[in-house]
């Protein structure tokens, strides 16, 4: 069944890394069109085939196994760069933006699988973010008549304690999540920049990350065991004049943007991971699978069926994005995969979590 407007739904495959391609690593996904299938190594002739709205390809080359012969090399399927991405994710979310429409934007993914890759990127390979934030001015230096505010937020969740990534000081516990009747779920005392350029969003950005690293080092984590949320509210006023003055008024929109590089999705091994580790293991997992399970009532609910609950009071991520998800939002997520066999399980587990939520 195709999937509804609502949700979209995105595979990308990264290339190999050093550590695969010397470890002689095989590929197991090939990719046709819209199509993804993966490539049981242990059980040669059995594969999975998932469909979802879009499947980016990202080797430029053939590839061949260590016998020469030509793998899984998903000929048909689509090179995508950082430009393609952008372009078929990113411009929506812009233009939902302008409408006065909320969006979520997630990638979803194990550790390594390119999340933030695909999200930030690095140097000219620039991800989502930076290119929304900065296409998101663009049309608004050329308009006179109308007066715009930007917004920009940059928070992680870290074992369900909310970090302000803007802030150098550090509240023990975390920020508090507070619910207001309008406002709905909130982070209180979150800084909530406001911003006239994307230079400016760009200075917000590495500053954050550097916190991101400093306060994951002082846990004892990684920020892979994290989820990291930027959020853009974006007003718009416009001043309407009409033949009686009296008329004139002003008319505003709203929209909340949500990006969000979500922790890596890979399942913690309860031997050898204790005290701490394995807790933040068990919330990581219940985030994503609170996640999952909103997402999918979401598209059950765009798709006309009954749904009694969406359980987006389960897990502070969710809180969080309740008013960009369902409704008239749009969410996108993009699923991060390996191609190599060593990391078949992670991925096709992947790919199930991804086609949940078509
Ligand atoms: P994650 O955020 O899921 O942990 P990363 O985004 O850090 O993973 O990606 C892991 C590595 O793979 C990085 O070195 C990154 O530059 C590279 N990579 C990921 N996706 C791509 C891609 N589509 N094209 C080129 N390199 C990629």
């Amino acid at each position: 069944m195709p999937s509804i407007d609502s949700v979209k739904v995105a595979v990308r495959v990264r290339p190999f890394s050093q550590r695969e391609k010397d470890a002689g690593s095989r590929c197991v996904i090939s990719m046709n069109s819209s199509s993804t299938s993966v490539y049981d190594p242990k059980n040669p002739g059995h594969m999975k085939t998932f469909t979802f709205d879009l499947a980016y390809w990202s080797h430029s080359e053939f590839l061949k196994d260590k016998d020469g012969m030509l793998v899984s090399a998903g000929s048909n399927s689509r090179y995508a760069g950082q430009r393609e991405v952008f372009r078929d994710l990113g411009q929506g979310v812009l233009d939902n933006a302008w409408q006065g429409y909320n969006a979520t934007l997630l990638a979803y993914g194990q550790t390594g699988s390119g999340k933030s890759y695909s999200m930030i990127g690095y140097g000219a390979n620039r991800g989502i973010i930076p290119v929304v934030c900065e296409e998101l001015f663009k049309p608004i230096q050329n308009q006179e008549n109308k007066q715009y505010q930007v917004t920009f937020s940059m928070l992680e969740i870290y074992n369900e304690q909310v970090i302000d990534l803007l802030s150098e000081t550090k509240k023990p516990g975390g920020l508090k999540v507070r619910e207001d009747q309008q406002q709905g779920f909130y982070v209180d005392g979150l800084k909530l920049v406001p911003c006239d350029s994307y230079a400016q969003i760009e200075r917000l950005m590495e500053q954050g990350t550097k916190i991101r690293t400093t306060a994951s080092t002082s846990m004892n984590a990684t920020s892979s065991r994290s989820h990291m949320v930027i959020t853009i509210q974006f007003k718009q006023v416009q001043y309407e004049e009409t033949l009686f003055p009296l008329f004139n008024e002003d008319i505003t929109k709203q929209s909340i943007i949500n990006l969000v590089d979500l922790a890596g999705s890979e399942r913690q091994k309860s031997s050898g991971s204790e005290g701490d580790r394995l807790r933040e293991g068990t919330r990581v997992n219940l985030s994503l699978t609170t996640l999952g399970n909103v997402i999918s009532a979401l598209a059950e609910v765009a798709m006309g069926k009954k749904v009694l609950h969406i359980p987006y009071r389960d897990s502070v991520l969710t809180k969080l994005l309740q008013s960009a998800l369902g409704g008239n939002s749009r969410t996108i997520m993009i699923a991060a995969i390996s191609p190599a066999d060593i990391c078949y399980e992670e991925t096709l587990s992947t790919l199930r979590y991804a086609e949940r939520c078509k």
